[in-house]
């Protein structure tokens, strides 16, 4: 391979990280949720991106670039590294302890840089390794169980990134000749190699961080889109969406899928006397009991403003009929209490089979059927679809 001009590799580094800064600063236009992480994230590519072009434009024989390169590559990481922490989880650090960390590395390059050029490029590259190994600590849960292909990403060039500071400060403690304006001591033809990571490093890690923020938006409004905001049970909406995939699983275990349709009775006299807040506490508390009848991961969703929708998997019609008798009486038994009122509450429920080539919207019609049968005959019971 050709020698590469180190310096000039820089320059076009510090162009990268002055892009992603830029993209950064667009996607902070319409991420809100990120608005902070995001503008940190470009300040610290602005700090990077100065250092590496500096170092590579002002006149070569000068040496306090080789000063401002280093602050700024290892104060801008730390910058970046603080800012980025909870887009993979990890909690977020508290202002005091970030700038009292930034001052500390500033203040041991500069007492390094009074002791002489080798204490210098020593300590600049233990620094590096010692941030770079923490940073990769930091996402060692995104290395071993990654939540998405973003996060693997970031922690894979992380590892590699921590390793090419092992590898640089290996060959600094060998090295003993004269100083080099870009600080790296590796002989060629890994010199080259290392020009060419820094010539794309800064975008490559900027594009992972719009990767993670995005991969992190991506999961709050899935959320929010599954979860009803008032019960936290599912949407209508997850429950749809979860369906076929629940069908085609229940009937594989050769058991009988049920669809059960719950509507609570006389919510609307609920709301006129007591206040609709009320009536907001009374679908929370509904809801806290139907989930705690049901065995863990069965779906049940708000289907609508008081009705509720479940997802049974059966052995029987029969047995299906048996858990939605015990779910009525779960809300029906006991009044709920509100300080000092008692207020009785009680639901209609009506019970369809979802057979094997039946379609959803089917049995929920059917179910929709027998509970209206159930609200005909007076209310608070269970009405099994194509029972007697
Ligand atoms: P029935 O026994 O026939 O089901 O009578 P009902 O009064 O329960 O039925 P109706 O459909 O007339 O009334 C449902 C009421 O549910 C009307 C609406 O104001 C209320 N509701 C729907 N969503 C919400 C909600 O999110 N909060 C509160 N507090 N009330 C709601
Ligand atoms: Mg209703
Ligand atoms: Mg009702």
């Amino acid at each position: 391979m050709h020698s590469i001009d180190m310096l000039f590799a820089y320059v076009i580094g510090g162009f990268g990280a002055w892009a992603a800064a830029l993209m950064m600063l667009v996607a902070v236009q319409g991420d809100r949720l990120h608005r902070g992480v995001l503008a940190r994230c470009a300040l610290g590519f602005g700090v990077v991106g100065a250092g590496m072009v500096l170092s590579g434009v002002v006149e070569r024989d000068a040496r306090w670039p080789i000063l401002t390169l280093a602050m700024a590559a290892v104060v801008g990481t730390l910058v970046i590294y603080r800012a980025s922490r909870q887009l993979v989880g990890a909690p977020a650090v508290g202002r005091p302890r970030r700038l009292s960390e930034i001052a500390a590395l500033c203040l041991a390059l500069l007492l390094a840089w009074a002791a002489g050029p080798r204490s210098f490029a020593l300590a600049f590259h233990l620094l590096c390794l010692a941030v770079s190994l923490g940073i990769t600590w930091t996402v060692r849960r995104a290395l071993v169980a990654p939540r998405n292909a973003a996060e693997a990403a970031m922690a894979v060039t992380l590892l590699l990134y921590a390793g090419s500071w092992a590898y640089a400060l290996h060959a600094a403690v060998r090295y003993h000749g004269a100083e080099h304006r870009h600080l790296l001591y590796v002989e060629p033809p890994w010199l080259a190699a290392y020009g060419v990571m820094y010539a794309l490093l800064p975008l490559l890690v900027g594009a992972h961080v719009l990767n993670l923020a995005n991969a992190r938006l991506d999961r709050r409004l899935r959320r929010q889109a599954s979860t009803d905001e008032l019960t936290g049970l599912l949407t209508r909406r997850a429950l749809n969406e979860r369906a076929a995939a629940w069908h085609a699983d229940v009937l594989e275990r050769e058991r009988q899928p049920a669809v059960l349709l719950l509507d609570i009775d006389h919510f609307k006299p609920i709301n006129d006397n007591h206040g609709h807040e009320r009536g907001d506490e009374v679908l929370r508390a509904v809801s806290g009991r139907l989930r705690g009848t049901l065995r863990e991961g069965t779906p049940l969703a708000r289907w609508g403003g008081e009705e509720f929708l479940v997802l049974l998997d059966a052995v029987s019609l029969d047995e299906a009929g048996a858990t939605a008798e015990r779910m009525r009486a779960a809300v029906g038994a006991t009044p709920f209490a509100f300080g000092d009122a008692r207020l009785p509450v009680t639901i209609s429920i009506g019970v369809a089979p979802w057979p094997a080539g039946g379609v959803f919207s089917h049995a929920v019609r059917e179910s929709d059927a027998a509970m209206y049968t159930a609200k005909h005959e007076g209310r608070d019971r269970v009405r099994v679809a194509g029972a007697e």
